[in-house]
């Protein structure tokens, strides 16, 4: 809790585990600051898919799907908790190699980090986490740990959950299937990967 000069405070509360930094004005001398300001933020113009395609450095095929969108701060403010709706909608499995997509497939991922985002910021955040108000967001989070074990919404297959790289990932194995070596062996030659 933040009290102010002027009597109010501003509360923050955070599941699992969290941070928050508080800052004097023009301390820049934070990594994570640093990156949230200087890096485009999704929802941007300048995330653009030619930017999207400059996050794809050496090594990056051999990273997963959660992996490459939610850590190193590759994407700033792009977190376990947006992942899993932005995958399942690119459906694709969190644990896949980013090596195993198709340009077309790279080219679905990056439309749904951009729309998911935007429409989770555009009805005030997911249903499953509160402003600072009380109050509930509007976006109706499809993968949240109350789906587990119910029907997908697209395909009826039973919802998955897992641990992994430090966080639950949900998936639906019908829409979201894992790919196989054989397949992954085709895109490397067809990509050059
Ligand atoms: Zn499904």
């Amino acid at each position: 809790m933040v009290e102010l000069d002027d009597g109010g405070v501003l509360v923050c509360s955070i599941q699992m585990y969290g941070t928050v930094f508080v800052f004097m004005d023009g301390e820049l001398d934070n990594k994570y600051y640093h990156l949230a300001k200087t890096k485009p933020q999704p929802t941007s113009d300048a995330f653009d898919r030619a930017y999207f395609e400059t996050l794809l450095t050496n090594g990056y095929d051999k990273l997963s799907a959660k992996a490459f969108l939610a850590t190193e701060q590759r994407i700033p403010g792009l977190g376990n908790g947006v992942l899993q709706d932005i995958l399942f909608k690119a459906r694709i499995h969190p644990k896949r190699k980013m090596g195993t997509l198709s340009w077309k497939e790279i080219d679905v991922l990056f439309r749904s980090v951009k729309d998911t985002l935007f429409e989770m910021t555009k009805l005030g955040g997911r249903d499953t986490e509160k402003d600072l108000f009380g109050k509930s967001g509007g976006y109706l989070t499809v993968l949240t740990k109350n789906a587990m074990g119910k029907p997908c919404p697209i395909c009826t297959t039973e919802i998955q959950k897992a641990a992994y790289l430090g966080g639950a990932i949900y998936w639906c194995p019908g829409c979201q299937p894992i790919v196989d070596t054989e397949r992954q062996t085709i895109l490397k030659g067809k990509t050059g990967f």
